[in-house]
């Protein structure tokens, strides 16, 4: 057979990992309050769509391989047959009730033996999270667990002489790296069109041959399931957003008119407050107890709020705070902040290094809680943590509190509509927290932190080459008003947005076809794959209000939506609805907010 052009690629054996989940946006609340996921239809969740893709062309190229691997009930089959269907050469399904209950670490310990026992392969692919529970903790766990290198957000991708050059879509910015091959790599969301194919006829086409089945006896003694799960689900609540469904009537002046009242009457104009230090907290001086934060370099907004939120949970377990990173020189400001002990560990600026350093200082130090950001890079350390020392993680969580002396996070899933209060049974008990959920607290004064400093040397597989923070993703996070932008505002015309952003202090976001288009960065979309935000208030121009787009803004205070369809989508999502074109909108709040924000 002749080999094309792209053929002059090694062989490359790739595993992908996919999983299947409810359609959930056809989720809704049952009588009892919760939400109902029986008979809803079941599909593969989209990033790993973008990884079977990949591996499948990654294969074809080098005349590889592309073994795709799920673990789930009986239904998960379905998946494997589509990407069989697709171009995978083979599918391998585990599949055991051994496995019920598994959390992330649980999941990422089947795969990983999964993966070992149908290896060697060069590339796993994971999706860079399920779009379900949002935690990009697989992927991370499974590397820490068979001692691969990791890298996440993969747009880009050439592999070569046993490394993959990757150009990697991060929380805010672009990376281009090298990393050494074996490794596990997550993909980002435009990395490739996606293994789609909807008709199950096809699905039922595939022959069952071509599927190995795996049980928990075929992989090992375990623990499994729940057994071998650190983390424990408590009470789940539905976050139920009343909308007031405001559509004033009349000419724009007049609909700008009554919303304006209405906004006013709502405090939707006022600063929101800024916590303060409890006084006790201040001074802290607890027993052994340690609230540890680990400090990703070059984000000082983030280890604030971290250390606010570590100082308020020691003072409850009557504790301090330790903060441990790689960039923690300015020790004056990070006592302000809430810290009471800093353990330097310069040369871990890399995850992989970073996590080795925080496992081996966690293992003398034995702090209570471990929390980071859920960053990109505080999602790998917290997970290769929690895989290295058994901790149960929680990720993404937007709240933390102390119930009975341990640590209660709460984690949103299905895109928001619901949060779960979730606990740790092991000794070390970790988070990972979203940006700008954690108020920001004044320094306090006459603090004073000592500093130990433990040089770590880099293990090199992951090799950085360049670095371009596009944005800052504390922007948007902690923004209190945001203008979201959709495709119904034209580029060109941004500037008329100036103004109005001035005056009321707004941060803009965008809909996914706005970043696809690159009229904005990707660290501005709000929506199922891009950012969930909660400011005071939410103004969307030009957006057709899709689920995937407004359940990143469910948790906004107040949500004005303006579109000249007066059957847009956007409109039942929003508190008012102005029937009109954003320029004449925009141009009417400027002369009307005037004299209200200055
Ligand atoms: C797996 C998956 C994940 C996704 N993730 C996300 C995500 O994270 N975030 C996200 O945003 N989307 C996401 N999407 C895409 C989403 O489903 C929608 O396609 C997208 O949000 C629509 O963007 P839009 O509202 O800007 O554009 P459109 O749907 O094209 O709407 C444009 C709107 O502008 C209005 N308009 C036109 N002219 C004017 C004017 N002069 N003044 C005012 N309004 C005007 C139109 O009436 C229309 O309603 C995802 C899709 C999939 C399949």
């Amino acid at each position: 057979m002749l080999r094309n052009a792209s053929a002059i690629l090694p062989l490359v054996r790739v595993a992908a990992l996919v999983k299947q989940i409810p359609e959930f946006e056809h989720m809704k609340l049952g009588a009892d309050g919760r939400l109902e996921r029986a008979g809803l239809p079941l599909e593969m969740s989209a990033y790993d769509r973008r990884a079977v893709a990949k591996g499948v062309e990654l294969a074809a190229s080098s005349h590889g391989h592309c073994t795709v691997i799920t673990l789930g009930p009986p239904s998960a089959e379905d998946v494997l047959r589509e990407a069989i269907a697709f171009g995978a050469d083979e599918g391998v399904h585990i599949s055991d009730l051994a496995f019920a209950g598994s959390d992330t670490l649980a999941t990422a310990r089947a795969l990983a033996a999964a993966i070992d026992l149908m290896g060697p392969f060069d590339l796993v692919l994971v999706g860079r999270n399920s779009v379900d529970a949002d935690t990009g903790q697989v992927g991370p766990e499974i590397a820490e667990l068979l001692d691969l290198p990791f890298a996440t957000g993969v747009k880009q991708i050439e592999v070569r002489d046993g490394v993959a050059r990757v150009g990697l879509e991060l929380d805010d910015e672009w990376v281009d790296a090298s990393v050494k091959l074996p490794a596990v790599l997550s993909t980002a969301e435009r990395l490739i069109d996606p293994c789609k194919i909807k008709d199950p006829t096809v699905w039922a086409s595939v022959d069952s041959a071509r599927i190995r089945r795996l049980t928990a006896a075929d992989l090992g003694a375990g623990p499994w399931g729940q057994a071998g799960s650190p983390t424990r689900v408590g009470e789940t609540r539905a976050e139920i957003v009343d909308r007031v469904g405001m559509r004033p009537v009349g000419t724009v002046t007049e609909q700008v008119a009554r919303a304006v009242e209405f906004l006013k009457d709502r405090g939707a104009f006022l600063p929101g407050a800024t916590g303060e230090f409890d006084e006790q907290v201040a001074t802290s001086q607890g027993d052994q107890t340690l609230v540890a934060v680990i400090a990703e370099p070059d984000r000082p907004r983030l280890v604030r709020e971290l250390l606010g939120g570590a100082a308020r949970l020691a003072h409850q377990l009557e504790g301090l705070v330790a903060v441990i990173g790689p960039d923690v020189d300015d020790v004056a400001s990070l006592a302000s902040w809430g810290a009471d002990v800093v353990f330097a560990v310069p040369g871990a600026e890399i995850e992989e290094d970073m996590a080795h350093a925080v496992a081996g200082w966690a293992s003398v130090h034995e702090p209570a809680v471990v929390v980071t950001g859920s960053t990109a890079w505080g999602r790998e350390v917290a997970s290769r943590v929690a895989a290295a020392i058994g901790a149960g993680l929680t990720g993404d969580a937007v709240g933390l509190t102390v119930e009975g002396g341990r640590l209660v996070a709460w984690k949103p899933a299905f895109g928001g509509t619901m949060v779960a209060a979730i606990t740790a049974s092991s000794r070390v008990q970790m988070a990972t927290v979203r940006p700008g959920v954690l108020p920001l607290l004044h320094p306090r004064g006459g603090s004073v932190a000592a500093r130990h400093v433990d040089r770590v040397a880099p293990r090199g597989r992951v090799v950085v080459h360049g670095r371009r923070r596009e944005d800052d993703i504390d922007a948007l996070a902690n923004a209190e008003i945001v203008i979201g932008v959709g495709m119904g505002v034209d580029p060109a015309e941004y500037s008329k947005l100036a103004e109005l952003q001035r005056m009321l202090g707004a941060e803009l976001a965008a809909t996914r076809k706005v970043t696809d288009k690159g009229w904005m960065p990707h660290a501005r979309q709000v929506g199922i794959t891009g950012h969930a935000i909660s400011p005071r208030l939410y103004l969307a121009l030009g957006t057709s209000g899709k689920y995937n787009h407004t359940v990143g803004v469910r948790s906004a205070g107040t949500i004005v939506a303006v579109n000249p369809d007066p059957d847009a989508p956007v409109f039942a999502f929003a508190d008012v609805g102005i029937v009109g074109d954003w320029r004449e909108v925009v141009a009417e709040l400027v002369r009307q907010l005037g004299p209200l924000v200055g």
